[in-house]
């Protein structure tokens, strides 16, 4: 049933020099008025690039928008100033433009097409937008892109934190998969053996060849937007969000400053691995040693009372999705961890 209702993108391109092709990509399809939507502080010649390409291919961006937050009130603003006849639409930057983006492409059922800058997450290509609704975040359902264009010389030029934290993103799927089928097990919430295992090989896929070079920026960029791909299959995040998802979002409710999604999931996903019985625990310590994530932490260490904190909100952070926390009390295990582990030391201070 749901089967026949997924959508996935027509057009992928993940290669150096893929942002100066988006005029191309526009054109063949026959896509001729655009609105642009860009992240609010992008290096200017990005945006100047997309438009040169664009006028290459004598496209016309009728509208252009720099995306200041990430809210539903703001997506629904620039829904009702879509220009006339507008045919498709064009998110270029980081997570909270793209979110956006991919939300009014929704609401106004037209393509859209997603061209991330970095790969810290894997909200590119994922059914859902993270948007605040009255200032509270809200995960709502959105189409995947028409089209995933990632120029990967762009993503690699983009801060080693946000590689880190997209590699986070990722191994979080090894946890979130077990968690469905802890799931499974403990409630009969029936499992998509597909998408588990299209989001497991995903991992592997990457694991295989974990360098922040151009040919592993396409290898992330393509696991990530394969774990979006899982998730459309599913028809719900589980195969990309477990445990290690509920904790992060503890810790955006709960920290003083929360740090990038994919740092704290990446460790979440961790710790996670131990409390399932260790399976993955050395295949995700061991991505994220490649990463260069440890010493990314330890340069900006997570707060204990905080991680604390989160343990104890996150089972009821999502009523009824079940996983490894809904079993017992993690947080004795999880903070004897943190002070044991090699993998951990000074990864967290207070
Ligand atoms: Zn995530």
């Amino acid at each position: 049933m749901r089967r026949s209702m997924i959508r996935i993108p027509e057009l992928v391109r993940i290669k150096a020099g893929a942002l100066d092709r988006i005029g191309l990509y526009l054109d063949r399809p026959g896509f001729r008025r655009t609105a642009l939507m860009f992240s609010e502080g992008l290096p200017s010649d990005l945006p100047a690039r997309l438009r040169a390409s664009l006028s290459a291919h004598s496209i016309e961006a009728a509208a252009s928008h720099e995306i200041t937050g990430a809210s539903f009130e703001e997506a629904s603003a620039l829904l009702g100033g879509l220009p006339p006849r507008c045919q498709a639409i064009v998110g270029l930057g980081g997570g909270k433009a793209l979110d956006t983006a991919k939300y009014v492409a929704t609401l106004a059922n037209l393509p859209y097409f997603a061209a991330p800058t970095s790969l810290s997450n894997d909200g590119f290509c994922s059914p859902q937008s993270s948007l605040t609704l009255d200032g509270r975040r809200k995960s709502l359902a959105a189409h995947l892109p028409w089209a995933v264009v990632i120029d990967t010389e762009v993503c690699q030029a983009a801060p080693a934190a946000l590689w880190a934290s997209g590699v986070g993103d990722l191994v979080a799927k090894l946890t979130a998969t077990v968690d469905w089928k802890l799931s499974f097990h403990a409630t009969g919430e029936i499992v998509d053996d597909f998408a588990t295992l299209l989001s497991d090989a995903t991992v592997f896929q990457f694991a295989g060849r974990p360098e922040r070079d151009s040919e592993g920026i396409r290898l992330l960029g393509t696991a990530l937007m394969l774990n979006g791909i899982a998730m459309e299959m599913a028809g719900s995040s589980r195969p990309a969000s477990g445990a290690e998802h509920l904790i992060s979002h503890a810790l955006d409710a709960c920290s003083a400053r929360p740090r990038l999604h994919g740092l704290q999931v990446g460790c979440a996903a961790y710790l996670t691995a131990h409390l399932q019985g260790g399976d993955h625990a050395d295949t995700i310590g061991r991505i994220l040693d490649g990463a260069g994530f440890w010493d990314l932490l330890r340069r900006d260490p997570f707060i204990l009372s905080e991680w604390r904190e989160a343990f104890a909100l996150a089972p009821s952070i999502k009523p009824g999705y079940y996983t490894v926390l809904s079993t017992r009390d993690a947080w004795p295990e999880s903070e004897e961890r943190i002070a044991t582990d090699p993998r951990l030391r000074q990864c967290f201070a207070g």
